[in-house]
């Protein structure tokens, strides 16, 4: 890392921290809210539990007709709208409203404060940084030398959302949708006849909906008050500025989108359209001096299988490293004519079509399988134990009938004697035991053997030169299993000699 990414990072660092001081805070409030509810709840559940003791039972809500009489509660039953009229309801009602309203005043305030402190921040930020990419460009006439801008056009930022409109009514918009929520969820629970317990849960799902959302609305606010002043300060300097550099945290938590813009290269015109809770930054580029960010692309090249699927997922792990799809193709980018550009990863299935993401997933199962029985395979050392490794897929098992017609069965098996003898003939081949499940499964091609009729050759290429190769006695005998005799390398060479011989059984297509 250099310098210039280095203090890139650290800014970061101390943009996550001041937003993360406005979530707890929000955080803080939130809760003592739902205990002032919580309490008010209580009161409502004690007041349905006397009705009950007092034999009364929910009965079905019956709806008032604009104008119509009070239908007459059936006997022995109470409603909603019972319990509507006994006020308790409406009180708590009211009070989630008003709670809610103050929240929504809080959290705008909280979230304009750190848009402030933001902006203000990104301004030296940005100065820093391009000090230290002229440096880094060896062009030190430049520091000192870039324009500033006046406060007041980025302070212009602070107190909007991205579509311009006041922050306060977007809380106060989320505030009124958490209100219907609760009120949705309270009445469910009054009708449905819900015990206590489960109504404050489903009420405070919903409620805590409502925090989760506007912490997401707090923070994307805060960084993107941040990174427009940044672009705004960049832009004024664009005559020595080449673009900006994305920089993503390039870690396990960081997004397939978002890693495979890593190190891509932008014009100072360009905002940096990512998605809510992004935390990457845009590194400034001097002209003539770009700056050497290894592309996530790259970086993502030299993950282990395991840290690539825990990104993509099984299936699109596979298909990437089959070479079916590159990273940047998981990279959606939806267009709103509101809130602008976003980003987001798109599936395997949006990426390759419906039919493909089926077949990648397919095969990620079955690799998953073939997993497990390696994983037996290793544990094999019984002399006497017989280990089923499973069916020969169809395609295979029918050429197999081609060559053997008494074959009468697709499982193979591994005998304990057979797994200690490969082992100690090729004492190398421990290091490719994760491998016979994929050649005996999903071979390039199977020959026969040159002498005795019975056994069948199975190879999977592994590298260049060099395939697996899995021998396997076919078995004509009733109840008896084709079983793996033996278990090694093979060469090119073989290969070919068995096409010259004429002793391709099936080739993979
Ligand atoms: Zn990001």
């Amino acid at each position: 890392m250099s310098r210039l990414t280095d203090a890139a990072l650290r800014f970061r660092a101390q943009l996550l921290r001041q937003e993360r001081a406005a979530a707890s805070e929000m955080v803080r409030a939130y809760a003592a809210t739902w205990r002032r509810l919580r309490a008010e709840l209580d009161q409502l559940e004690q007041q349905i539990a006397e009705a009950e003791a007092a034999g009364l039972t929910v009965g079905p809500f019956t709806p008032r007709q604009p104008g119509g009489p009070v239908l007459p509660q059936a006997p022995g039953t109470f409603s909603v709208s019972w319990v509507h009229r006994r006020e308790r309801l409406r009180t708590l009602l009211a009070q989630v409203e008003r709670e809610l309203r103050q929240f929504a005043a809080l959290a705008s305030d909280l979230t304009e404060a750190g848009q402030l402190q933001a902006v203000q921040a990104a301004q030296a930020n940005a100065q820093a940084l391009m000090t230290e990419a002229a440096r880094a460009a060896g062009a030190p006439e430049l520091v000192g030398m870039f324009n500033r801008l006046p406060t007041s056009a980025v302070e212009e930022l602070v107190g909007l959302a991205s579509d311009g409109s006041p922050l306060r009514e977007l809380f106060e918009a989320l505030g009124e949708r958490t209100g219907r929520g609760v009120r949705e969820a309270l009445e469910t629970a009054v009708a449905t006849g819900m015990g206590p317990r489960e109504t404050a849960r489903l009420v405070r799902q919903q409620f805590g909906m409502g925090l989760s959302r506007a912490l997401t609305i707090a923070r994307t606010e805060q960084i993107r008050a941040y990174r427009e002043a940044s672009r705004r300060t960049y832009e004024a300097n664009s005559d020595v500025l080449d673009g900006w550099v994305w920089l993503s945290a390039a870690d396990s938590r960081t997004c397939v989108s978002c890693l495979a813009m890593h190190g891509s290269v932008h014009g100072v015109e360009r905002r940096i359209d990512s998605h809510p809770n992004c935390r990457c930054v845009m590194v400034p580029g001097v002209k003539g001096a770009p700056i050497e960010v290894t592309p996530g692309e790259e970086l993502f090249a030299q993950m282990t299988p395991a840290q690539q699927d825990a990104k993509l997922g099984k299936a699109a792990g596979a298909a990437y490293r089959a070479g079916a799809v590159k990273l940047v193709d998981f990279v959606g980018v939806r267009r709103d004519p509101d809130w602008g550009d976003s980003r987001y990863v798109k599936s395997l299935r949006q990426v390759l079509g419906r039919e493909e993401a089926q077949r990648w997933m397919r095969k990620a199962q079955q690799q998953k399988t073939w997993q497990v029985v390696s994983k037996k395979i290793g544990e094999l050392t019984d002399r006497k134990a017989v280990l089923s490794l499973g069916e020969l897929p169809t395609r295979t098992y029918q050429a197999l009938r081609h060559q053997w017609p008494s074959s009468v069965t697709a499982q193979v098996v591994l005998t304990g004697e057979r797994r200690a003898h490969y082992l100690e003939r090729h004492p190398e081949m421990a290091a490719f035991e994760g491998k016979l499940m994929e050649t005996l499964f999903a071979p390039d091609e199977i020959h026969r053997n040159k002498r005795d009729s019975q056994i069948g050759i199975w190879y999977r290429r592994l590298n260049g030169s060099q395939y697996i190769r899995v021998v396997v006695w076919v078995s004509d005998t009733p109840g008896l299993q084709n079983s793996i005799h033996s278990f090694r390398l093979a060469d090119q060479r073989e290969i070919d000699q068995g096409h010259k011989q004429k002793r391709l059984v099936w080739a993979k297509k």
